[in-house]
């Protein structure tokens, strides 16, 4: 891991990397390759078969615990199968507690597969209500799941004061830290156990890959997740780790442009006669706001807003945008938009999707790294046009 007197700048170029050992090549090779030469039966040079561990995706792997400040990371072969592997780590029948504003995925395999398959049982609760929290805690609670920004919209959760209170209780806690990427935001340091990625967003940033990280704080937890990955085996692939290894060197830099973009966007879209309501955690009016730049380098490049009007405004608008493009997902260097209710979150029955606040005209935003003068004549346009 590199010297802490290097700054993320520094760190996202350099961390774990190092020129290759036999040719010098400076950039990461993609070793696609199963298995490895063995000098004796069992006596190898660390690497004896790729789904246990790969040269590219080890160095993808050190390279995301420098960033995270963990004792190891692990790279999957989706943000999905990372989320998969860190719920293999409980046993049958084990609660968790969970942020109620979450990733529809998450919520989707936390009900529909876990609870089935292994008698997973979630509590989601408002994470800001800290008594509900200690009030929810049972001695069968093993986890407490938190998403910070969370998807989609946008609630700010206190890391240092629910790892106080996971600590008092013995339960291990996990941040799902996809919005943020550790140039934003570094859970293990506010005391968090896990940190969970969708390393298909930020820390790839070019939306040509789908891949998850698992970072730990502890060789006890590293010691699992690594058996986890190496028995359940959804890795990720050697060129899968070379092109995000390949994204995270300019992460910093995109990171920058992304919240200066959504900055000058929300503030825009803040007196727009159009819109009902912006969520911006860079916006005073934001009830995270202090949070976030209590826990927080910077506000981040997403934005949801809600539109005067009905399904069919929201529709209307997100058809209307032209730099924007009408798709799920989000951290790329392009702009996106999307509408929750009907695309990421849709797995949320509509019922509980409403009381949080995921209504019909909520619109997403993953502003990209354009120019910020485009993408909001580009919204002005589409908003005068509805
Ligand atoms: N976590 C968050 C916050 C997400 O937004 C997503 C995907 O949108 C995921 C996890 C799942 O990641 P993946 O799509 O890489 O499986």
């Amino acid at each position: 891991m590199m010297n802490d007197r290097y700054r993320m700048q520094t760190k996202v170029i350099h961390e774990g990397q190092r020129p290759d050992e036999t040719t010098g090549a400076i950039m990461t090779p993609i070793y696609a390759v199963s298995t490895f030469a063995q000098k004796s039966p069992g006596v190898h040079s660390g690497y004896e078969y790729s789904r246990a561990a790969n040269p590219t995706r080890s160095v993808l792997e050190e390279c995301m615990a420098g960033l995270e400040k963990a004792h190891a990371a692990f790279a999957f072969s989706s943000g999905m199968a990372a989320t998969d592997a860190v719920l293999n780590l409980f046993d049958k029948d084990a609660h968790m507690i969970s942020c109620d504003d979450l990733y529809g995925g998450s919520y989707r395999l936390f009900e529909t597969i876990r609870k089935k398959s292994s008698g997973l049982d979630v509590s989601y609760i408002d994470m800001n209500d800290l008594d509900l929290l200690r009030d929810t805690i049972s001695p069968k609670t093993k986890a407490i799941w938190v998403e910070t920004p969370s998807n989609p919209l946008l609630n700010i959760y206190d890391l240092e004061l629910i790892a106080d209170i996971a600590k008092e209780h013995g339960i291990i806690t996990i941040c799902d830290n996809t919005f943020a990427s550790p140039v934003l935001q570094q859970p293990l340091l506010k005391g968090f156990d896990i940190v969970v990625h969708s390393a298909t967003k930020y820390l790839n940033g070019h939306s040509d890959v789908i891949a998850g990280i698992v970072a730990v704080n502890d060789n006890d937890l590293a010691k699992k997740i690594a058996f986890i990955q190496k028995s359940a085996g959804a890795i990720l692939s050697p060129f899968d780790s070379f092109l995000v290894l390949r994204g995270i060197k300019t992460l910093w830099l995109r990171i920058q442009a992304h919240c200066y973009n959504a900055q000058k966007i929300a503030e825009f879209l803040l007196t727009h006669e159009k819109i009902n309501k912006v969520i911006y955690p860079g916006l005073d009016d934001h009830p995270g706001h202090i949070t976030a730049k209590k826990q927080m380098n910077g506000f981040g490049g997403m934005i949801s807003v809600y539109i005067k009007g009905d399904f069919d405004k929201a529709a209307e608008f997100a058809k209307s945008v032209k730099l924007f493009t009408l798709a799920e997902s989000l951290g790329g260097v392009e702009s996106l938009i999307g509408h929750p209710a009907s695309m990421t979150h849709a797995s949320i029955p509509r019922s509980l999707r409403e009381k949080q606040g995921i209504l019909d005209n909520l619109i997403r935003l993953s502003v990209g790294t354009e120019d910020p003068d485009d993408l909001i004549a580009d919204i002005s346009d589409a908003l005068r046009g509805i």
